[in-house]
C-alpha cells in the first residue's frame, strides 16, 4: 500500500510506559513498580471528579450533549470567557490537532523552540508544515523574534512552562514578544502546566480572558491531564477569539469527548482544596530533588512543573540510566530523543520519591 508521502517524515510519537509493560518485560511486581513518566498527579483525580465518574455509569448508554453545554458553562465561568470562545478537545492534543489543520497548508512554517512538546512538530509534518525551531533548551523569545523575522511562520508555540525542560516564561516577556508578532501570525499559548507555575511564581501566570482580548492572533490551551489528575480521561481546551473557534470547530469530529470525560471534568472544577494540595506537595517534593541533585554532583533545570528534567555530564549516559531505573521498576523519561543527555522524572508521592533516590543512588 503507497501510503501520503508525508508519512515518510513522521516518527510515530513514544508515549510514557504504562506500568503493565514494565510489569510484562521485567519481571517487577506490579506493586513495585513507580510511574514517574508522564507528569500525571499522583494524588489522582479529587474527590468531586471520583463521585461524578461513578456516578456517570447509568449514562454511557447515551451519547454526550455534542456542545458540551455543562463544561464549558463552568469552565467560561472559572476563566472568565464565553462558550463561543471556547473547544473542548481529547486532550489538548486534540485542540493542536484542529489548529494544525484547520491554519496550516504545505510549506507554511511553524516556529516552536527546539526543546518542547514533540507532539507540535507531528501534527506539523502531518500537513506538510515545516518546523523552524530555536536552538535552545529552554525558551529564549530572542531567537523566537529574530527566526521569526526570517522565516514568517504561520503559527508560533510557546509552551509555558515547557515540557520536558520545565522552564517559564514571564507573562510580561511574552506580552512584549506578542507585541511584534504579526497578526497574521497565530500564537499557541500551551499552559498544560500552568496551574503549577503560577503556583510557584506570580509573574509567570496567564490569564486566558486577558491574553485573548489583548492579542486576538493568541490561543491559550489548558488540560485536565495534569494538575488535575484526569490524564486517562483526555479531556483539554482551546481559548480564543470567537472567530478562531468558529474555524476550529469545523476540524471537530462529533462528541470528541465521552460524557464520563466531560462530566468528570466539570466536577473537577470544585476539587479546588484537593488540587492546591496536590501543588503545594509537588513543590514541597521537588526541593528535595534539588537537594538530591546537589547532593550527588548532577545539574538540573528550575522547574515551573510537576516533574524536573536532571542534567549529567558527559561521563555518564542518561539513557542507561534511565535503562537501569527501569530494570528496578522505576519509570522515567530519557530525553536522549530531545537532543539532552538527561532524564525527566515526575514528581510522585513522597514514598515514591524516596524510592526513586534509593534506586538512583544504586545505578548510578
Ligand atoms: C501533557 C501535555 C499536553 C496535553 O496533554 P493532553 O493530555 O493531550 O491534554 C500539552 N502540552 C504539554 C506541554 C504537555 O506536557
Amino acid at each position: 500500500m503507497q501510503f501520503n508521502p508525508l508519512l515518510d517524515s513522521i516518527k510515530t510519537y513514544e508515549a510514557g510506559k504504562p506500568i503493565e509493560l514494565v510489569v510484562r518485560e521485567y519481571g517487577v511486581a506490579p506493586e513495585a513498580v513507580i510511574k514517574l513518566a508522564s507528569n500525571e498527579n499522583p494524588f489522582g483525580p479529587g474527590p468531586n471528579a471520583r463521585k461524578a465518574i461513578v456516578q456517570a455509569a447509568d449514562q454511557i448508554h447515551r451519547y454526550p450533549d455534542d456542545s458540551f453545554f455543562a463544561l464549558k458553562a463552568a469552565l467560561g465561568a472559572r476563566l472568565g470567557v464565553q462558550s463561543d470562545q471556547m473547544i473542548i478537545g481529547a486532550g489538548s492534543d486534540q485542540v493542536f490537532d484542529f489548529i494544525t489543520r484547520a491554519l496550516l497548508q504545505p510549506g507554511d512554517r511553524v516556529l516552536q523552540n527546539r526543546v518542547t512538546f514533540a507532539m507540535y512538530a507531528i501534527y506539523a509534518a502531518q500537513v506538510g508544515a515545516q518546523v523552524v525551531s530555536t536552538r535552545s533548551d529552554t525558551h529564549d523569545l530572542g531567537q523566537f523574534e529574530s527566526l521569526m523575522r526570517e522565516h514568517r511562520p504561520k503559527l508560533i508555540y510557546l509552551c509555558t512552562p515547557s515540557n520536558p525542560a520545565g522552564d517559564a516564561l514571564d507573562r510580561e516577556a511574552i506580552y512584549a514578544f506578542l507585541e511584534r508578532v504579526p497578526e497574521t501570525t497565530l500564537v499557541v499559548v500551551d499552559g498544560a502546566y500552568m496551574e503549577y507555575a503560577a503556583y510557584r511564581d506570580e509573574a509567570k501566570r496567564i490569564e486566558p480572558a486577558e491574553l485573548i482580548a489583548r492579542f486576538p492572533n493568541t490561543i491559550y490551551t489548558g488540560t485536565f491531564s495534569k494538575a488535575y489528575g484526569l490524564g486517562g480521561m483526555r479531556v483539554g481546551y482551546g481559548i480564543a477569539p470567537a472567530s478562531t473557534i468558529a474555524a476550529l470547530m469545523k476540524m471537530r469530529p462529533p462528541f470528541n469527548i465521552t460524557n464520563l470525560s466531560a462530566l468528570a471534568a466539570t466536577a473537577a472544577l470544585e476539587d479546588g482544596a484537593h488540587l492546591s494540595h496536590a501543588i503545594a506537595h509537588n513543590f514541597k517534593e521537588m526541593a528535595r530533588y534539588e537537594a538530591f541533585a546537589h547532593q550527588m554532583g548532577f545539574s538540573f533545570i528550575p522547574s515551573y512543573t510537576n516533574f524536573i528534567a536532571l542534567l549529567f555530564g558527559e561521563a555518564i549516559s542518561a539513557t542507561a540510566i534511565a535503562q537501569k531505573l527501569l530494570q528496578k521498576g522505576v519509570i522515567v523519561r530519557d530525553l536522549k530523543s530531545y537532543g539532552m543527555n538527561a532524564i525527566r522524572v515526575t514528581i510522585g508521592l513522597e514514598a515514591e520519591n524516596d524510592r526513586f533516590f534509593e534506586c538512583f543512588k544504586e545505578v548510578f
